[in-house]
Order: C-alpha cells, then structure tokens, then sequence
C-alpha cells in the first residue's frame, strides 16, 4: 500500500524507532506517546483493521498477542502494561494499518 505510512515504516521510507522485527512482525515507538512507554506492534502484511482479519491472519494475530508481554518486559513494565486495538473512524483509528498499542507507565488507573 504506497499510501499507507505503516507500510512506508516497513518498507524503509519512512524511519521508525524500532524495537522488534522478525519476518512477520515490526514493533516501534508511537511518535506521539500517550505513556511513558508506548510501542505499536504491526504485521508487514498490510490489513486495515481489525474488521478486515480472517482466519487467515489467525496466527499473525496471536504472535501480534504474545510479542506485547515479552516487550513491555524488555521496555521495564514489570508491574504492567495496557494493550489497544483501534478499529475503524468510530473505534478512533486514524491508521488504517492494523496495530496493537503497547503501554504503561503511567496512572494505572488512566487511559495511559
Ligand atoms: P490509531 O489511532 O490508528 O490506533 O493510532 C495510530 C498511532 O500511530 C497514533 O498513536 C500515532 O501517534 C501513531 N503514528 C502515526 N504516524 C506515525 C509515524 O509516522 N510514526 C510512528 N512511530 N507513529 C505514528
Ligand atoms: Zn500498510
């Protein structure tokens, strides 16, 4: 997807502070952290959004799922973290390239 920034960050064009990568998956900083630690997990597959997986995407979903714990380790949030999925205009998407949040450090109690 030539329009899509995610994809720019996958394919290089556009720089990302990153902190995972395999053959499937990228996970970096958000530019715009809402915590003091907010990471963004996504496949290099482009998939808008939640609403658009199938059973195909399956797998991809739960290595997506298991990558947060072992990064909000490795980025110090031992007591915790929170995880978010944004899904369409009404879900506050405004990336349409599927992506979990990662985050904490914060108020446990707010949002971030
Ligand atoms: P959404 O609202 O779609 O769930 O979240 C998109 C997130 O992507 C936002 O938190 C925003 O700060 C982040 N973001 C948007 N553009 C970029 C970018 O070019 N680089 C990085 N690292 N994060 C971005
Ligand atoms: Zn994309």
């Amino acid at each position: 997807m030539s329009d899509c920034v995610f994809c720019k960050i996958v394919g290089g064009e556009l720089p990302a502070s990153k902190v995972y990568e395999d053959d499937e998956l990228l996970a970096f900083h958000d530019i715009h952290p809402f915590a003091r630690v907010h990471l963004l997990i996504i496949p290099k597959l482009h998939v808008a959004s939640l609403a658009e997986c199938t059973a195909e995407h399956q797998n991809l979903l739960g290595k997506m799922l298991l990558l947060a714990p072992r990064l909000a380790k490795e980025s110090g949030l031992d007591a915790g973290f929170k995880t978010l999925i944004n899904t369409g205009r009404g879900g506050g998407q405004e990336v349409f390239h599927i992506h979990v949040h990662v985050f904490g450090g914060g108020d446990p109690a707010k949002r971030a």
